[in-house]
């Protein structure tokens, strides 16, 4: 197979047939006639908007020619076709067909991380148990919607906890920054596919999937790793772990019940801030890390759509524009977008009772009325009081932050909110314009300026009007800051050596977003398949790790 790279194409270019139209465009380039090009299939498709009054496609494609060696000999140091890459991700191992129970791997949540963890583990044989402390995930669709609708928490099952995890009410972005020489993103799209996610993900630039879909793969994939012999326990929350001698032997369940394991999986998210406690107590290693603080802005999306795609704004190839804002403030601090979601919606994300916490998420379409994301400005383990006596410090920052929008918002779970223009010129907001804020419950108008540290404030209040000289209209007067967004990444880091195994607990394998080593869907996921393989080669006596 050939890789021909950038075939660069109108936006205006039909997508009725789009395969002709590339079939052409290869066997122009290649020098062939139409009959002995055999097959073609995308394998990327971006767009480039930096001239909004033209902006075009650019595709990638796998070909399959009658004479491949011929071809190759002829465009010859055509920089834009190559040998397609081999793409198969490779298992390290097979597990015994007689692995003893005692084996069997444990892993701790089911979120990407803990999911993909456990099925790589599946299926390579390994049978994992897979513990989740929250409900299934229709049982916790429901229990998320009657904090949205009613004003009721369940500590236990929310956004961060249950089947799915914290991505499963989200925009479902697929993106990652990751080297992934190895293939694992293309592994976690072809799972992801398989479980009934729509096909262009594995091609598009920017794939995304949307909550609704997101519940539907979850339980497909619970199904498959099920079929392959792997245990599932919902409402089983890890409330302790026993260490003798350096070495993981089991966990213990909140209800008492022990489960003896030399092999356990650490995927509990950034949430889990009790089990972090716990890990603490029993002298696993951890240090504090940075993470960031800030609000949700919502812009009616079509203000997004005209900045970025100007005359060309409404087109279904491009869909809802996103953006991806940094700037670097007068006091020292980033301030960035975080988790923008193009038509969505912001969410409640509180875990806690007593606590506010924003976030954001879409459906498939991401066709409603508004553009969010989180404007967040990066803090360090040395803001965190209290950072000399524990590494836990951070949490209790982001819970004090967490506290303080809950009373800014009258204590029934409304969020804070302000109009920008009155954040801008620092007086309460008394009424909104023309955006209506999507936050469920519901928000309360207010002045945001103590609902965060000063410098945060600050850097925000310099940001914005930047903003606004990349994205015409970011800094409108009736744009809306909702309050807090506190859960951007963990506060800590369970360190881990190269063979990903905790510093100081053999047999313990922290991963994911919680113990500070991934940030998002795909990296989180990425993270878990590393891991079961480290787990896989552990039981296996091997040490080729890479
Ligand atoms: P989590 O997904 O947090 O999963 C951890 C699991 O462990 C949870 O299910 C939890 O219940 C369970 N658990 C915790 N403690 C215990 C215990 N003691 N015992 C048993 N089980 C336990 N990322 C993107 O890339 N794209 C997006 O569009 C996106 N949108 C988001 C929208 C929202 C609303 C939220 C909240 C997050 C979003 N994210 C998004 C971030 C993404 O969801 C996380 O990065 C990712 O879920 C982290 O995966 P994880 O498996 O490491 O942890």
């Amino acid at each position: 197979m050939l890789r021909l790279t950038e075939i660069i194409l109108p936006l205006s270019t039909s997508q009725d047939d789009i395969d002709a139209t590339l079939r052409a465009a290869a066997c122009s380039r290649l020098g062939i006639a139409a009959d002995a090009l055999r097959a073609l299939t995308i394998f990327r498709r971006s767009y480039d908007a930096r001239k909004r009054s033209a902006i075009t496609l650019t595709y990638s494609v796998d070909v399959e020619v009658a004479d491949e060696a011929a071809v190759l000999k002829r465009v010859a140091g055509l920089r834009t076709v190559t040998p397609t890459p081999p793409m198969q991700y490779q298992y390290v191992g097979h597990a015994p067909a007689d692995l003893p129970e005692a084996s069997r791997p444990v892993v701790i949540g089911f979120g990407p991380c803990g999911l993909f963890a456990a099925l790589i583990l599946a299926q390579m044989g390994f049978r994992p148990i897979i513990l989740e402390r929250g409900r299934v995930v229709r049982e916790r669709t429901k229990d998320t919607w009657g904090l949205w609708r009613k004003n009721t928490l369940q500590p236990e099952s929310n956004v961060q906890f249950g089947e799915g995890g914290a991505g499963t009410f989200s925009d479902g972005k697929l993106s990652t920054q990751v080297k992934d020489p190895k293939h694992y993103g293309r592994k976690v799209l072809q799972e992801f596919v398989a479980a009934d996610a729509p096909p262009e993900i594995l091609y598009v630039s920017k794939p995304h999937i949307g909550t609704f879909r997101l519940v539907k793969m979850i339980e497909q994939m619970r199904a498959q790793i099920a079929s392959l012999g792997g245990e599932f326990r919902f409402e089983s929350r890890v409330d302790d772990i026993e260490i003798e001698d350096g070495r993981v032997r089991g966990v213990r369940l909140a209800g008492g019940e022990f489960i003896a394991a030399s092999h356990v999986v650490l995927a509990v998210g950034h949430s889990a801030r009790d089990t972090f406690r716990m890990l603490h107590k029993r002298g696993v290693f951890m240090e504090a890390k940075p993470f960031s603080l800030g609000f949700r802005i919502e812009h009616p999306q079509s203000v997004i759509d005209r900045a970025r795609f100007g005359p060309s704004a409404g087109h279904p190839v491009l869909g809802a524009a996103d953006y991806k804002l940094v700037h670097h403030a007068g006091n020292g601090r980033a301030v960035y977008s975080f988790c923008m979601c193009p038509g969505g919606t912001v969410v409640a994300a509180a875990s806690e009772p007593g606590g506010v916490v924003t976030n954001g998420m879409s459906q498939y379409s991401r066709n409603e009325r508004n553009a969010n994301a989180g404007i967040v400005v990066g803090i360090e383990p040395k803001d965190f009081p209290g950072i000399e006596d524990s590494p836990l410090a951070g949490i209790d920052f982001q819970r004090h932050w967490e506290k303080r929008a809950y009373e800014l918002g009258g204590g029934d779970y409304s969020a804070p909110a302000q109009r920008v223009g009155d954040f801008l010129a620092g007086r309460p907001s008394t009424a909104l314009g023309s955006v209506t804020p999507s936050y469920k419950p519901g928000v309360r108008l207010t002045d945001l300026s103590d609902s965060l540290p000063d410098y945060v404030i600050a850097a925000i209040r310099e940001a914005l009007p930047a903003f606004e000289r990349q994205i015409k209209g970011f800094s409108m007067h009736d744009a809306v800051l909702t309050g807090v967004e506190t859960r951007t990444s963990s506060p800590l880091r369970i360190t881990r050596r190269d063979d990903f195994q905790s510093m100081n607990t053999n047999g313990l394998f922290p991963a994911g977003e919680g113990a500070g080593y991934a940030g998002g869907i795909m990296s989180a996921a990425i993270d878990g398949m590393k891991v079961a393989e480290a787990v896989a080669l552990h039981l296996l006596g091997r040490d080729d790790i890479t």
